[in-house]
């Protein structure tokens, strides 16, 4: 039940069938010279669509835009405040409770680890603020370590690499622009740098060469069966 799509009558007899809710978080973020600006929102969202399809949730319409700290500099990447990620996640939660939503999935599509560090902030105070309600916060790339070996040849493909140019080719196959490097960043950890993209110029993290559209259709699909596996568990969960 995709939220934007539906009345408010097929908001209250969707209500008879689950109080589970994705919110669906993506970025508008450099993904190479090959994948679009809005790859990790339209993957969220497509997972989030498939999802639907197993069993019943609500979709909330997804979150464009995210804290991108790598990649603020790359060209199009619009990065907003860890503060503005967790407010907004704070709100939306809060205003679908008020309709009688209960299970909150904060799922995105950008994993950068202040982004997430946001997120998880909020729904730790999701669960101060609103009594009845379970959260679960992750990235897709948590759902990808969990997916069935082999699937993924590449180690520590994270961001533009073969994990997400298979999805794309899946979901998005227009919006490709032929391919990019395997390329992994340098950054001098633990120091921070400001020219960001001298360590990290292409913005790619992994192989896209290893990428297929066979296995995009694979790797979504398992990913749906792991996020619906997730709801099921956040739905029986009991908490003292
Ligand atoms: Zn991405």
């Amino acid at each position: 039940m995709l939220i934007d799509r539906i009345t408010m009558e097929e908001f209250l007899i969707g209500l008879e069938k689950t109080q589970s809710v994705i919110v669906p978080f993506g970025s508008v973020e450099e993904h190479g010279r090959h994948l679009p600006l809005g790859t990790d929102t339209l993957h969220v969202h497509a997972l989030a669509r498939e999802t639907s399809l197993i069993r019943p949730v609500f979709v909330a319409p997804p979150v464009w835009y995210g804290l991108c700290r790598s990649t603020a500099r790359h060209p199009g990447t619009i990065t907003i405040s860890g503060l503005t990620v967790r407010t907004l996640a704070i709100e939306i939660a809060s205003s679908l409770y008020g309709h009688g939503l209960r299970n909150f999935i904060l799922i995105s599509g950008h994993a950068g680890g202040t982004h997430m560090a946001a997120l998880t902030d909020a729904g730790e105070e999701i669960l101060e603020r609103l009594s009845e309600s379970r959260v679960a916060v992750l990235s897709i790339l948590e759902l990808v370590a969990d997916l069935s070996t082999g699937l993924v040849e590449t180690p520590g493909d994270s961001h533009a690499g073969e994990v997400e140019t298979s999805l794309m080719l899946e979901i998005e196959p227009d919006l490709i622009r032929r391919t990019s490097p395997e390329e992994y960043p340098s950054f001098p950890r633990p120091i921070l740098v400001r020219n960001k993209r001298r360590y990290w110029p292409g913005g790619v993290w992994g192989n896209p060469a290893a990428a297929s559209r066979d296995k995009g259709r694979r790797i979504l699909a398992e990913e749906a069966r792991l996020l619906a596996r997730l709801i099921d568990r956040i739905e029986s969960h009991l908490e003292e």
